[in-house]
């Protein structure tokens, strides 16, 4: 079997972000295959420390994925702080042979240095165009663990586990990893926390993920982090704000200072997305679509709202609100070019790291989290259909079925994109859901 469909039948997804199906990535033909191992989302220790334990792996799988793409070259990208992973990365790659299809390049520690057009900027000097994916500049970007994964898949290994840090105000931050369809709960615990009745949680890195409605959850394959912080954090007050609250404060108290504009790394990029305008639009009631169709351009970094804004506005938010709006009325936006230039003052605007973890006050947090071995075995492990980007996954298994660990349980409706999944520990169906499928363990 080709390597395209070993990824298919393995069920990669893209571990690093909205868990695009890989195969999908790896039909195309591009100049470069990049890695990126920015890991810029503050706390989270997990694609540095698998860069470390299993170099070799993900080398492997990068240059399995660039020569199935027919890439030229293959370019990795870690921060210049993560001197020791760089070193190893370097050696590994010399020592495999492929220093002249291979290399690693140190990125700056700023945010978001992981973003995937600012990856690609900084990896090729190409922008991205607006409104358009890597592929567009001749590229495919892949993330450290995806790269694993795609190694494992070579030897007919299914994705069933993945890569957790469990980071905050709490006693232990630690990296596990953590079989697919464990409750959330199970991996909260290992905080060393009692009671967690005081926190809140969020699912995913402090910048751009959510906040959890409760641990009644279960881990996907796109899972990397939890972090814990207590209720009354600026973050948390921050990240309890709803979109309709966002927009009575915003039309009220922007002051059009266009901080949020000036540090927008995709502006930065050379691209219209203006959130000074889009906050403009919401407090004069402007209802220019062709000024608000600039919101489609905001990849929710979340820099503006968390870092930028002076006032402590939400112009992220009133983005998404735009969004949502524009895709009511089936409008997109329409690129004004097709060259672009970044904006002269980048150089000068990029968002240290350790400033904004200053600022979204999680500098006393700001700590290793080891990777630890836990063995989980939780009653019930629940596989969700749809942990990708694509059609949700179509059962194969029926209540009262025995499972192995591995084995395919749900496959890629015909004709669609899509991700199969596996169950990731053995036992029986009890419960074959709209969305999932509930597995009794043992
Ligand atoms: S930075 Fe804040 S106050 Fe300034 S323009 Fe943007 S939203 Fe308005
Ligand atoms: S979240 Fe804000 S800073 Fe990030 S891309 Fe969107 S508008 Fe720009």
């Amino acid at each position: 079997m080709d390597l395209v469909n070993l990824i298919k039948d393995a069920g990669v997804i893209g571990a690093g972000g909205a868990g695009f199906p890989t195969h999908a990535k790896l039909t195309s033909k591009a100049e470069y295959i990049l890695l990126n191992g920015a890991e810029c989302e503050p706390l989270l220790r997990v694609d540095q420390q698998l860069m470390d334990l299993y170099a070799d792996e993900i080398i492997k799988g990068l240059e399995a994925a660039g020569r199935t793409i027919e890439a030229s070259k293959a370019v990795i990208g870690i921060k210049g702080k993560h001197k020791e992973v760089i070193a190893r990365m370097r050696s590994r790659i010399a020592a495999l042979g492929l220093a002249s299809y291979m290399e690693v390049m140190e990125l700056r520690d700023s945010y978001p240095a992981g973003d995937e057009q600012v990856l690609v900027y900084e990896l090729t000097q190409r922008i991205v165009p607006e409104a358009s994916i890597p592929l567009k500049v001749g590229c495919v970007v892949i993330n450290a663990e995806t790269a694993l994964n795609i190694f494992n898949a070579m030897s007919g290994k299914p994705v069933t586990h993945t890569y957790i840090t469990v980071a905050g105000d709490i006693p232990y931050p630690i990296t596990v990893k953590v079989p697919v369809g464990v409750p959330i709960i199970d991996v909260i615990r290992l905080c060393g926390v009692e009671n967690i009745d005081g926190y809140a949680i969020i699912d995913g890195g402090p910048m751009m993920g959510p906040l959890l409605n409760g641990v009644e959850g279960y881990v996907t394959k796109k899972s990397k982090g939890y972090v814990l912080l207590k209720k009354e954090h600026f973050l948390i007050r921050k990240k309890s704000v709803n979109l309709d609250q966002a927009r009575v404060i915003g039309r009220t108290a922007c002051e059009q200072c266009r901080m949020c504009t000036d540090l927008c790394p995709r502006y930065l990029l050379g691209h219209n997305m203006q959130p000074h305008k889009v906050m403009r639009a919401l407090s004069y009631n402007i209802e220019d679509i062709k000024e608000l169709q600039i919101a489609q351009l905001c990849c929710e970094c979340n820099a503006c709202e968390l870092f930028s804004c002076p006032a402590n506005l939400h112009p992220k938010s009133v983005n998404i609100i735009y969004k949502k709006k524009l895709a009511e009325q089936g409008i997109k936006y329409q690129p004004l070019q097709i060259d672009f230039q970044t904006r002269s003052a980048r150089e000068y605007r990029l968002i240290p790291s350790k400033r904004l973890v200053a600022k979204i006050g999680l500098t006393a947090f700001d700590v290793p989290a080891p990777m630890i071995q836990i063995e989980f075995r939780p009653s019930y492990i629940e596989i969700g259909l749809r942990q990708h980007i694509g059609a949700p996954a179509i059962p194969v298994v029926a209540v009262g079925d025995e499972v192995k660990e591995g084995q395919m349980i749900g496959r890629i409706p015909d004709n669609s994109l899509g991700a199969a999944v596996h169950a990731s520990l053995a036992g029986t169906v009890m419960e074959v859901k709209d969305n999932s499928i509930v597995i009794k363990v043992g």
